[in-house]
């Protein structure tokens, strides 16, 4: 299994394609402690990239597909989510630049630039009810893997069942950082919508990995 331009092609297709399919979903979250758009403007980021990657040639590494991501997804979606998921690509783009593929140590070097790059941006700590609460697990487990020796779809995998841990676990949280923090104790209950569509993308990476 090589996990090269083709392989983060075919994750982006799947993001755009499970989000789509989540829309409704992260919409009432996101109505439940925030504004309720967070389905609708991640769908709407996806969607454009989709378009733009039908447009792009010369996608030769991963990185190239990675960055097309964050322009797209920093200009056409609003809200937080915006530019902290385009720093995301962004920053995961610079880690493995380069790259004609990923092993076990690229994948972990992405996955870590990816939620840095978030915590720069969005000066969230574990805890504060975000979609860090997915990443950082999420990061946890990837490097856990990685040193047990274990293949690129396996290391994707257990980032992905972190990332679902870690989104169910923000439900008892209280928020601290984001438009939810506005809510005091009335968040708790409640899931975060970044926590939640960050796991859906870590598992999209991991499906499309055990396919390849
Ligand atoms: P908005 O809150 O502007 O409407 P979205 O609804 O698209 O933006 O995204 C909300 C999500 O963004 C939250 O569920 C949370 O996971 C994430 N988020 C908000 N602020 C931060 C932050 N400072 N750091 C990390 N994640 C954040
Ligand atoms: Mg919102």
């Amino acid at each position: 299994m090589t996990l090269g331009a083709p392989w983060a092609l075919e994750w982006v297709r799947r993001c755009a394609a499970v989000i789509a399919e989540h829309r409704v979903e992260l919409m009432t979250l996101d109505r439940d402690i925030g504004d309720g758009d967070h389905g609708e403007n991640l769908d709407r980021g996806f969607q454009a990239v989709l378009v733009k990657l039908d447009d792009a040639g010369g996608l030769a590494t991963p990185a190239d597909v990675l960055k097309l991501v964050a322009t797209t997804l920093i200009s056409t979606v609003g809200g937080a989510a915006g530019p902290l998921y385009g720093t995301a690509y962004l920053k995961a783009a610079a880690a493995v630049a380069g790259r004609e593929t990923l092993d076990g140590e690229a994948l972990v070097a992405l996955l870590t630039a990816a939620r840095d790059g978030i915590v720069l941006r969005g000066k969230a700590e574990s805890g504060d009810k975000t979609m860090i609460d997915a990443w950082t697990p999420a990061v946890d487990a990837a490097r856990t893997a990685q040193n047990e020796g274990r293949r690129p779809a396996a290391i994707l995998a257990a980032a992905a069942d972190a990332a679902e841990a870690g989104a169910l676990a923000t439900e008892p949280l209280v928020a601290r950082k984001g438009r939810a923090s506005y809510l005091g104790e009335r968040a708790r209950g409640h899931r975060d919508p970044g926590a939640h569509s960050t796991a859906l993308l870590l598992r999209a990476a991991a499906d499309t990995a055990a396919a390849a």
